[in-house]
């Protein structure tokens, strides 16, 4: 096998020089990523990450990740920074992701960058990205060329004014005009485009909150409409092709707090996860020294699938699999979980899921497990009433904080307006979004992955309470 020095292969090879990946994220749609970006962020060491790129996505790989971005509260950093940031983290013979939204080489500064690589002499390789351009073109159905219609192209920055360039093209399409789409379109309209010219502002472009404003160009210039970044904005004939109930625009924008479910992952849905189930890992000396002694507990019960992930995660770094639990009674405390524990080769012997007139103690009794040492992984809001129903019928548990439910702070709130369904995983989830959405806009269908879950939101947004069988 030929094996990279400075390559991570399961931690078996001497790194001596780290290696930098200058990659493109796409504009925003998380599945936009490239199969070789995927490939690559899978074995980063470091994400250095910036304000376009969704901390969703970046959620999904295991490398330390570092916000580069300029969003409120949070350490800024300047371009400077980030250089150096990269530098160092090579330096230490790591392999460094440094992602970008849209293309890293569409007004994303990777020039820069790799300018600091080829001086520093780390190596490197450029992946490239699906730019806004090309995503808000087709998530609204704007094509950018059309046969007689439009057959050239520019990708022109709108920011600074003093470097507004009106090309002589069909189409024309500005990054970065939030605060400067007036001037843009004055600059449009004295090069002597027509006040007839159809105009297109995309703001959010393939995100769940995506929003198309579109009218003329004379139109534009008389009224004063709200624009907010990122946006771009598209001038010319081909922009008349744009219909407001386009492919994307009909689809139902599903917000999944803390897991997801199979019924959602029809193509008749956008997923989106809430963010402030971005799980961490806590205490690792305390979870590797349970995952080395695993087989002492007869019970495994798992809660969620982020405690499934993390499970595993230690399980595996301790060199040990699922082998370490053959004797050991699995259950799971919903179907979901169920279905995430296959992925592992587990198939969970006991089903804890609740109902109306079924609660886990009974069903914990029914299953023989009563006088059992139980390890129940799970995060560090620990579910007392959970505990509770398992001590009740007199067994001993051992709760294990395996991550941490933080809300990421660079996060920016979430627009409940753009969506149309919630699923909620679990109640603990639920409480995590009650504590930063007070209320849920009446639009919105709420859908729970269990009994437990649904009276705990009947209990938080609808005033019941709680169900005697379900405590
Ligand atoms: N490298 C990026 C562009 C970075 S410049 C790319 O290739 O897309 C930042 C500008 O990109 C924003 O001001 C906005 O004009 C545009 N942009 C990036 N993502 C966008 C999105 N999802 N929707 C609309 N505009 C976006």
């Amino acid at each position: 096998m030929n094996v990279r020095v400075g390559h991570r292969s399961m931690g078996t090879e001497v790194r001596k020089t780290g290696f930098v990946y200058l990659i493109g994220a796409g504009p925003g749609d998380p599945e936009l990523l490239t199969i070789k970006a995927q490939r690559v962020l899978d074995i980063a060491d470091v994400i250095l990450y910036d304000d376009l790129v969704s901390s969703d996505l970046v959620a999904h790989f295991s490398a330390l990740k570092i916000y580069t971005g300029k969003r409120k509260n949070c350490h800024h950093f300047e371009q400077d920074a980030i250089n150096q940031e990269i530098l160092r983290h090579a330096r230490e013979g790591k392999i460094v992701a440094r992602l970008k939204g849209g293309d890293p080489f569409i007004f994303g500064r990777g020039g820069e960058e790799l300018e600091v690589m080829r001086q520093n002499g780390i190596g490197y390789e450029i992946i490239p990205g699906i730019t806004a351009a090309h995503g808000a073109s087709t998530y609204t159905e704007i094509p950018l060329t059309m046969r007689k219609i439009s057959s050239s192209v520019a990708f022109c920055t709108g920011h600074p004014v003093s470097k507004l360039h009106v090309p002589n093209t069909d189409t024309i399409v500005y990054y970065m005009v939030a605060s400067t789409v007036r001037e843009v379109l004055d600059a449009v309209a004295k090069k002597g485009w027509s006040d007839t010219t159809p105009v297109a502002v995309v703001q959010n472009a393939t995100r769940y909150n995506q929003n198309v404003l579109v009218g003329s160009l004379g139109e534009f210039r008389r009224e004063e409409k709200p624009v907010y970044s990122p946006a771009l904005l598209l001038i010319g004939e081909n922009i008349a092709y744009f219909i407001k109930e386009n492919w994307y625009s009909k689809k139902k924008k599903v917000l999944l707090v803390g897991g997801d479910a199979a019924q959602f992952k029809t193509s008749e849905f956008v997923r989106v996860h809430f963010p402030c189930l971005q799980a961490q890992a806590v205490d690792p000396q305390l979870v590797a020294r349970c995952m080395q002694h695993v087989e002492q507990w007869s019970v495994v019960c798992f809660a969620d699938e982020f405690a499934i992930q993390y499970f595993f995660k230690a399980l595996f770094e301790v060199s040990r699999d699922v082998r370490h639990l053959a004797n050991t009674r699995i259950c799971a405390l919903n179907t979901v979980v169920a279905i995430a524990l296959q992925r592992y080769g587990l198939k969970a012997d006991v089903l804890l899921e609740a109902h109306d007139d079924v609660s886990i103690s009974d069903l914990l009794q029914a299953n023989g497990i009563t006088t059992s040492d139980i390890l129940l992984p799970m995060s560090t809001l620990v579910d007392d009433a959970l505990i509770n129903a398992f001590e009740n019928v007199g067994n001993k548990v051992t709760a294990l904080p395996l991550y941490s439910l933080d809300r990421p702070e660079n996060e920016e709130s979430l627009d409940l307006d753009f969506i149309d369904e919630i699923y909620f995983a679990s109640p603990v989830c639920l409480r995590q979004f009650k504590a930063l959405y007070a209320e849920l806009p009446q639009h919105i269908v709420v859908k729970t992955a269990d009994d437990k879950t649904q009276a705990e939101y009947l209990v938080l947004f609808c005033g019941d309470e709680l169900p005697a069988t379900l405590l």
